[in-house]
């Protein structure tokens, strides 16, 4: 059986306690691996080594740790096949995914905050004849980074880059359900020749390592991406350590499409947006409104499309919707589904687990779920499902999906179709919402500010505002006189 190791100062070693986590291949249902049961002993090892190797590492040339870095960057894409692979298995997403967008933007992550690191200023502020202020950017010291199981090395990149690239030392724990890749990771790193020590991955149980990570004193700075109800236990642990704190949590997203849509566009995109990686995407728009002049069009449109998605092997090339993470996960979607019969739900498509055959009979497979009929304000329309479940509902006027849109207590991602710019742009203000996308899904423009309102979160990641949490802002005042 494989064992994955964890990587602390530079050495791939197993937890101090010598004990191991079973990690499953949800397609087949099956242990095909083994991860290291970590502990706080296990987390103080990596935190020693990321203090020793902190200031080498902060006070090295920015073209330095972008040449690192773009390295890492440039052997994900080297090892691009074995990843794609790894992490299919891994998470039981479609193989032909992985290789389109999760390791791609693994190596994108790296290469733009390798570049990003070395385009960036800070500020001046002037006061006539009295004195200059200048901004000193400091990284921040030894920073922890959890990440979850739905995008694995996607996001765990996302938070090291812009961590590493700063200048910090980082002690990383990837979700405990989908290790692999963060374990890959690590030999790239090391075959990149970063320095030991200066990143740490530390493999485990959330509430063991993550919380290990949290808790640690001298981790300054939290960089979490998960659940609300996982978010609201590290801040409350957090906040009165005063670490910063980055948390992307939850979702419940909105997809509205009006009568007067590019419809084409809009029904295809809303495939995508409801079913990609098993609607385990936080940006996925679980509950879709549609105008009422075009719900029975939009509805018949949609349907004729999820009928034809293919639900198979995640390994096979044709495969569109593939295993959910874990037993656990499928049971927890099929239970919400009961829930959505129980509130007077109808199902349109889907409502079960498939049971394939051969290779995949022991997978956790549910069918591309829609539902109608349900009020905007039941369980199954506030609720974060985080699977491949959506439901339709209709409505009148903008204010009125305006109101059911707002209405949770989530405020991730809204998607808005229109060929009306005003009303777009109404929608745009109106909408409480970190991102809000016109006439399109998922277009990720590194740059741009990410993070949610209300219970999605607090913070934001991206270029600029992920250097910015990732670094200390010193004023230096001169006097001019
Ligand atoms: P979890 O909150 O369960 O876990 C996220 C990470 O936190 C995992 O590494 C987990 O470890 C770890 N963790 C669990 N408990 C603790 C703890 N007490 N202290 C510190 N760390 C802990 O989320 P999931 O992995 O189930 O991911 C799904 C959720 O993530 C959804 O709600 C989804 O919306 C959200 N998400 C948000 C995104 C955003 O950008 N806003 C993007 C992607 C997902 P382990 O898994 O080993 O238990």
């Amino acid at each position: 059986m494989d064992k994955i190791l964890n990587y602390i100062n530079g050495e791939f070693i197993e937890s101090l306690d010598k004990s191991w986590i079973n990690n499953v291949d949800p397609s087949i249902g099956k242990v095909y691996s083994l991860i290291p049961d970590s502990e706080d002993k296990d987390i103080e090892q990596a935190v020693q080594s990321a203090e020793l190797a902190f200031d080498n590492w902060s006070n090295s040339t920015i073209d330095y740790r972008s040449k690192i870095l773009n390295n890492i960057a440039k052997l994900i894409l080297t090892n691009m096949e074995d990843l794609a692979r790894a992490e299919s298995i891994d998470n039981g997403k479609p193989l032909r995914l992985a290789k389109k967008i999760d390791i791609p933007r693994a190596a994108k992550n790296m290469a733009f905050f390798a570049s990003a690191i070395k385009h960036d200023s800070s500020e001046s502020h002037q006061m006539n004849n009295i004195a200059i202020n200048y901004t000193l950017r400091k990284p921040i010291g030894v920073v922890g980074c959890i990440s979850p199981w739905n995008l694995p090395l996607y996001l765990f990149t996302w938070k090291i880059a812009p961590a590493l690239a700063a200048g910090n030392t980082v002690i990383a724990k990837p979700s405990e359900v989908t290790p692999m890749t963060a374990y890959l990771f690590s030999k790239i790193c090391k075959e990149a020749g970063l320095p030991d020590g200066v990143l740490n991955i530390v493999h485990g149980y959330g509430g063991k390592v993550g919380a290990a990570i949290t808790k640690h004193p001298k981790i300054k700075a939290i960089s979490f991406t998960g659940g609300t109800a996982t978010g609201k236990e590290i801040a409350k642990v957090a906040a009165p350590l005063f670490k910063k704190m980055s948390l992307e949590l939850g979702g419940k997203n909105p997809n509205i499409v009006f009568a007067d849509c590019d419809f084409e566009k809009a029904v295809s995109t809303s495939v995508l947006s409801s079913f990609s990686n098993q609607g385990q995407i936080c940006l996925c728009g679980s509950r879709i409104y549609i105008e009422r002049k075009i719900y029975d069009k939009f509805k018949e449109a949609f349907l004729k499309k999820v009928k034809k998605l293919v639900v198979q092997d995640p390994l096979s090339e044709s495969t569109q919707i593939g295993a959910l993470v874990s037993e656990d996960h499928m049971n927890k979607v099929l239970q919400h589904i009961k829930v959505a019969k129980e509130e007077g739900g109808v199902i349109l498509h889907g409502g079960e687990r498939i049971l394939l055959s051969g290779r995949c009979e022991n997978g956790f497979f549910v069918s591309p779920t829609v539902i109608e009929g349900l009020p905007h304000n039941c369980r199954t329309n506030q609720e974060e499902i985080f699977g491949p479940v959506v439901t339709l509902s209709p409505f009148d006027k903008e204010d009125e999906v305006i109101e059911y849109a707002n209405g949770t207590q989530y405020g991730l991602s809204s998607t808005v179709w229109t060929k009306d710019l005003a009303k777009a742009n109404k929608m745009a203000q109106e909408l409480k919402a970190g991102i809000v996308w016109i006439n399109c899904w998922l277009v990720r423009d590194l740059r741009t500010p990410f993070g949610g309102v209300k219970n999605s979160g607090v913070g934001r990641e991206g270029g600029y505002y992920a250097l910015q949490f990732f670094t200390e802002p010193t004023n230096v005042c001169i006097s001019l006189n």
